[in-house]
């Protein structure tokens, strides 16, 4: 019997998150044993150059023998307190350091609760209840924010998730990516109803998608005009674009940023924070309530730190941009040699890319529209060719420091081959 048989016996549909099952692409998911750098290395024994990096946090690549090592000696200690370490403060101020917006930090275990947090204390602090979001933009899976969602959400075809009360659906709001008259019009009819908008200021759950310019200006402007609190969820794009996200790409400061993937690099920890007066309506200072007893994890905590700092190196991120220029022109390159009408988008760590004849992924609609089953033929292509892309057309893919020029260009081999079968 296939592991993935044997899975399905005793865990739900086999996998612990949807968006690891091949649901999106068709086939059996492929169980990993270990990894190194840029490689992992499967339970039937083959070494695949990875592309997907846990979904995001291994921005220094599998098995970074810095955080490793600290780790291994700071077990020892003991795992867990629930009361507070110094590593926590060690880690909040690293992150503000990088991200000045986040005058005050609270940690937690995943981007899930971040983001359902930070709309809590943003509805709490407005004494609001209505909350603005984007089609096909992710923010896990809360009951408010699993409509019309992207990632595995979307992967599964089902945006909206039932489930979910529609007494609590009627409160979400969601407008099409990119589209700045919506967000004004929605303004306009309701905002004094308004708690908040949430976005991906780069979108990475339908794909990578940029804003066009304007849009995150209108949308910091309507939110100050009328009391409404500005969410970024960079659980992505936090630290992966650059090393202040994506709000340092566009120098807007949004009030409330949440925080997931690279700061646990590689353990369960993820974070949100902001504007001094909204972060002490949290409790204890403030009435709203939030908690979790594994929150700012001491070992979690050190692998986040150790992270970040190595995120500091000099042209960490330039570096990083370059490596995802020489894969993306490359495969640019070789589609138009092949005649398929490839579109991509990068920046620092993080690239996404779509079959569209219709030219570049603006919104939902867009990437909806764009020949999926292409993509799909093109993952299994690839995966044969030992390189793993994430699963699905919705997702983005990341590049990690321990990807060099080799991994690169034995990626552009492997595109080389599988375009010219998926011209035939
Ligand atoms: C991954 C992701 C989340 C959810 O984080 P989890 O740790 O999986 O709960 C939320 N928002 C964005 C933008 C994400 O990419």
């Amino acid at each position: 019997m296939s592991l993935f048989e044997e899975a399905k016996k005793v865990i739900a549909g086999g996998v612990n998150s949807p968006a690891r099952s091949f649901g999106g692409v068709g086939g059996d998911p492929v169980f990993f044993k270990s990894g190194k750098g840029a490689w992992i290395k499967t339970e039937d024994g083959r070494d695949m150059i990875d592309y997907v990096g846990s979904w995001g946090p291994l921005i220094l690549g599998h098995s970074y023998s810095p955080v490793i090592e600290a780790i291994k000696e700071k077990i020892n200690d003991g795992l867990s307190f629930g009361a507070p370490t110094i590593i926590e403060t060690e880690l909040a101020n690293k992150v503000r350091e990088f991200i000045p917006s986040m005058e005050r930090v609270r940690m937690v275990s995943t981007g899930t609760e971040a983001t359902m947090s930070a709309i809590r204390l943003a509805r709490g602090y407005t004494k609001r209840d209505i909350i603005i979001k984007f089609e096909g933009c992710y923010h896990g899976h809360s009951d408010s924010l699993l409509i019309k969602a992207g990632s595995g959400a979307l992967t599964h075809g089902v945006p909206s998730s039932p489930g979910i009360p529609k007494s609590l659906a009627k409160e979400t709001i969601t407008l099409p990516f990119n589209d700045t008259q919506r967000v004004r019009d929605a303004f306009t009819l309701m905002k004094d109803k308004i708690a908040c908008v949430i976005m991906e200021p780069i979108t990475g759950n339908m794909n990578m998608i940029m804003p066009i310019p304007g849009f995150l200006e209108a949308i910091k402007e309507e939110c100050t005009a009328s009391g409404a609190i500005l969410i970024f969820d960079e659980v992505m794009t936090g630290f992966r674009v650059a090393k202040g996200g994506a709000q340092s790409v566009f120098n807007i400061s949004p009030d409330l940023t949440t925080l997931g993937k690279i700061i646990g690099g590689g353990l369960p920890a993820a974070a949100f924070g902001g504007r001094q007066d909204i972060m002490s309506y949290l409790a204890p200072e403030g009435p709203v309530y939030q908690a979790g007893t594994l929150s700012g994890n001491p070992i979690a905590m050190l692998a986040g730190l150790v992270t970040l700092e190595s995120l500091e190196e000099k042209d960490f991120y330039k570096n990083l941009h370059n490596k995802c220029d020489l894969l993306m022109t490359g495969m640019l390159k070789l589609a138009k040699n092949h005649d398929l009408p490839l579109e991509v988008n990068y920046l620092g760590g993080m690239f996404g890319f779509t079959f569209n004849k219709n030219g570049p992924i603006k919104n939902y609609e867009d990437i909806t529209n764009s020949d999926i089953n292409l993509f799909k033929d093109f993952f299994h292509g690839m995966l044969a060719e030992n390189i793993y892309l994430a699963p699905s057309a919705f997702e983005a893919g990341f590049i990690s420091s321990a990807h060099t020029n080799k991994e690169i260009n034995l990626t552009l081999d492997a595109t080389k081959k599988v375009f010219s079968l998926l011209q035939h």
